[in-house]
């Protein structure tokens, strides 16, 4: 059934809200009933919830004519990029409140890219692939490196998010990787902060309210993205360690041979690798004997000169924490061991659930703490599978946890969540560190993290939230 069909099925006020919703994006861009339903489950298919409709605006001003409409009518609003959210942000709540799903999608235009002042100006919906491409086709780089999702997540939920990925060792986290932005406000006016400056020091930093709210304040519409220098030159390394100490002690010694060429550091268990080579196609062991630890870690640079040697030395000046290694600067060959690790979540989702964990902690704390947790949980739960990996140079860790036994495994979820949960973060908490690193709190963490921040964070969060939304219309319950 469309949109208009729809109308006599729902209640008087909704009925007037879809008319004029479509009157706003065009029918074809309003979605209804069982058309809606996709966007309306997340990426896991954990969370499910309904939506009146889901709307695809096609420009600014179409986003702001919908919001000023929603909050006249107490509706509420999911912003929605590429629905990756890890953490059922992304998703209508399932407890009947009136929302509105918006996606950004059509909004897609590169309004501008600047090879001199190296910037890009790009609408929310634009997907991340397409904007690596179009830094590339300017001989620039934008060095958000989440490329396992990168052609279907878009930058407005990249932003939102504040997305990490593997880049950020050197480039940082998506927010600094943004110059401005334009958002629309809860009441739908238009905040145009589309600004290219590096340095502007007039008052209090606004589009930092509005990257990595998970879409609670506002929406964004368009930003201005900061661009590098594309490396010419790149030295890959797999390397086997002893185990996770080595690794940090290594990562700490490659800062001080090889500075800030280090453009990725990341490190993957034994439980992920044979996952890997199981469930995804043409994937092999990178050495000849299996090893527990495994790093890759790439070097780069804008001057054409090899990196490659410069890497073997300092590995081989490494002591014996490493136990094998093998350097290349040939794309394909680095390509195969990237294979790796961009896909263990696909691997493990074709093995069903896993209760997951998205935590950092000093990185001088990163061995601590998987052998704490790790401790710990199989103390708890003999049976336990759990899954390491990721972006080590950060101190962030994916730390997820199933049961080898597949049969059993969704009814041990079930069950046994909270206190996996609760095991995991008081590590976590006694290292100093964080229960989400990268993907958010959505609606997964949302109770979580009430133990994990103090009552004043909490009190100046909320104090946020109403300021921007008194009538608490963006994508409530989440976050806060
Ligand atoms: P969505 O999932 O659609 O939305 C995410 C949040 O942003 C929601 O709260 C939504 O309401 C809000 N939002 C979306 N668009 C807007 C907007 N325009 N304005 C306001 N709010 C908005 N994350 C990492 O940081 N590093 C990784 O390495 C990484 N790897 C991943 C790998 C896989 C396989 C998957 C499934 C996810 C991964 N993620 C990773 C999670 C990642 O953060 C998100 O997938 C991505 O950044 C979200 O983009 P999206 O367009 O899909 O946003």
């Amino acid at each position: 059934m469309g949109a208009l069909e729809q109308l006599s099925a729902l209640r008087p006020m909704s009925r007037e809200l879809i008319s004029r919703l479509a009157d706003i994006v065009g029918l074809p861009h309003l979605l209804t009933d069982t058309a809606a339903a996709p966007y309306c489950s997340d990426w896991r298919s954990r969370y499910s919830g309904t939506a009146l409709a889901v709307a695809f605006p096609a420009d600014t001003q179409q986003v702001s004519a919908i919001v000023a409409l929603c909050s006249a009518h107490r509706v509420a609003i999911v912003p929605q990029g590429g629905n990756t959210s890890l953490c059922g942000a992304s998703v209508p709540l399932a407890d009947g409140t009136p929302q509105l799903v918006l996606n950004l999608s059509r909004m897609n235009r590169i309004r501008d890219v600047d090879a001199t002042d190296y910037t890009m100006t790009v609408e929310a919906g634009c997907k991340l692939a397409e904007l690596y491409e179009a830094a590339d086709q300017a001989e620039r780089l934008f060095p958000l490196g989440l490329t396992a999702i990168a052609p279907h997540c878009e930058i407005g939920g990249n932003l939102s998010t504040n997305a990490g990925g593997i880049g950020v060792l050197r480039y940082g986290n998506a927010r600094d990787l943004v110059l401005g932005l334009e958002v629309v406000l809860p009441d739908g006016r238009i905040w145009n902060g589309l600004r290219r400056l590096r340095k502007d020091n007039t008052g209090y930093d606004l589009k930092h309210l509005f990257i990595g709210a998970e879409g609670t304040l506002g929406i964004i519409t368009a930003a201005v993205l900061k661009l590098f220098p594309r490396p010419k030159s790149v030295a890959t390394a797999c390397i086997a360690v002893r185990d996770p100490a080595a690794s940090v002690a290594l990562l700490a010694h490659l800062r001080a041979t090889c500075g800030d060429k280090i453009s990725g550091f990341e490190i993957i268990s034994r439980s992920c690798l044979d996952l890997v080579f199981k469930n995804i196609q043409d994937t092999h062991e990178p050495f000849a004997r299996p090893h527990e630890w495994i790093v890759i870690t790439q070097l780069s640079d804008v001057l054409a000169a090899p990196l490659d040697v410069a890497l073997r030395d300092a590995l081989q000046a490494f002591g014996d924490g490493i136990l094998e290694f093998v350097v290349t600067t040939d794309k394909h060959h680095a390509e195969r061991w990237w294979k790796l690790r961009k896909n263990i979540s696909d691997a493990q989702k074709i093995e069903g659930l896993s209760i997951k964990h998205d935590i950092s902690v000093p990185i001088s704390r990163v061995a601590e703490f998987i052998a704490q947790a790790s401790a710990d949980l199989r103390t708890a739960y003999p049976g336990i599978r759990i899954v390491a990996f990721g972006h080590i140079g950060d101190g962030n860790i994916h730390y997820n946890a199933s049961l080898f036994d597949a049969a059993q495994n969704t009814a041990f979820i079930a069950q046994h969540e909270p206190e996996v949960n609760r095991i995991v973060y008081e590590v976590v908490a006694k290292l100093d560190g964080s229960i989400s690193a990268e993907h958010g709190l959505g609606q997964l963490k949302r109770e979580e993290i009430t133990h994990y921040k103090s009552c004043l964070e909490l009190e100046l969060m909320r104090n946020v939230k109403r300021a921007l939304d008194p009538l608490n219309l963006m994508n409530p319950g989440k976050v806060i």
